[in-house]
């Protein structure tokens, strides 16, 4: 197996001077990437700029930061022949890991754009390096810059920042530091969000457990699923007495709180998110949550009317 290492650089419309096309508002220019082997250590190289297709000129926000010019760019292939080239590059058995979760969403974009085939028909499990950091030398929550974790970990800054290369080697090379337990936490990209009951994502992490539902036309859909509205113990898998029922504050967060006799609360939310065709999902979390955190959501509930 595998760790590929990737980062990218896009361009998009300038403001008042060309349209934005709606189904690619982020054209990548470069593909940036390493390939490491099992023990993190660098096996091989990728950087390769695309001729741009759609947006002609240089959006200032590119410009000023990764310092390219529309000749160099020029001097690269169209993005479906340097995307087969980079798939073949990685290979068959590969994890891909990006800083942050947008950069898989925008490659995936780009290739149905011009039609090629998914990299998957579902949820694509993938590391988010910028997470990992956080959960093994943060809070678990804060997003820090790529330069901050390089700082943090004292990493050696050999080569200049903010291009596509650079990034996914300074990301290799975070991730190389990342210990092993960390590494349990995997990301899920879902561009193509699951069809089917039977192809739905659950999994848990060490301290909560996740659930990816499948597309629905609409929340109502959603909320009619027995499993999905059902708030159980992942560890009895079973479900559970409910403190709190569901509620929302802003209709697109719904809690809800049960209590298990044996292991005690269980905080449970939907996160309700927009799929790429206009239909939506549900990213549901349980999660295990001492009685004072249970109060507060009592709280919170109590303010709102049903
Ligand atoms: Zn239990």
């Amino acid at each position: 197996m595998h760790y590929i290492v990737f980062d990218l650089e896009w361009n998009q419309s300038k403001t008042g001077l060309e349209k934005e096309t709606k189904e690619i508002p982020f054209e990548i220019i470069e593909i940036g990437a390493v390939k490491l082997d099992e023990e993190f250590h660098l096996e091989d190289k990728f950087q390769r700029f695309i001729k741009p297709q759609i947006y002609r000129e240089l959006h200032e926000v590119t410009r000023n930061l990764i310092h390219i010019n529309m000749e160099e760019l020029e001097s690269g292939r169209a993005f479906p022949l340097v995307m087969k080239e980079f798939l073949d590059w990685c290979g068959e058995d590969y994890i891909f890991c990006t800083w942050g979760p947008i950069d898989l969403t925008e490659l995936q974009r780009n290739m149905k754009f011009y039609y090629m085939e998914p990299l998957a028909d579902g949820p694509i499990k993938f590391y988010d390096v910028q997470k990992l950091f956080s959960i093994g030398y943060e809070d678990k929550k804060t997003r820090r810059a790529l330069e901050h974790a390089v700082d943090f970990l004292q990493i050696e800054k050999d080569i200049p920042f903010h291009r596509a290369f650079s990034d996914a080697y300074y990301t290799a090379k975070v991730l190389a530091k990342i210990e092993a337990p960390v590494l349990r936490n995997y990301s899920f990209d879902v561009f193509v969000a699951p069809k089917s009951k039977k192809e739905e994502i659950r999994i848990a992490f060490d301290n909560y457990m996740k659930h990816i539902t499948r597309e629905f036309n609409d929340k109502q859909e959603l909320f009619a699923d027995r499993e999905i509205m059902n708030v159980k113990c992942y560890i009895c898998r079973k479900n559970i007495k409910r403190k709190i029922r569901w509620f929302t504050l802003n209709s697109k967060h719904y809690y809800s709180v049960g209590y298990c006799d044996v292991h005690g609360y269980v905080k449970a939310k939907i996160r309700i998110k927009k799929s790429e065709n206009n239909k939506i999902y549900g990213v549901k979390t349980l999660k295990f949550i001492s009685e004072d955190e249970m109060k507060v959501l009592k709280e919170r509930e109590g303010k709102i009317k049903h």
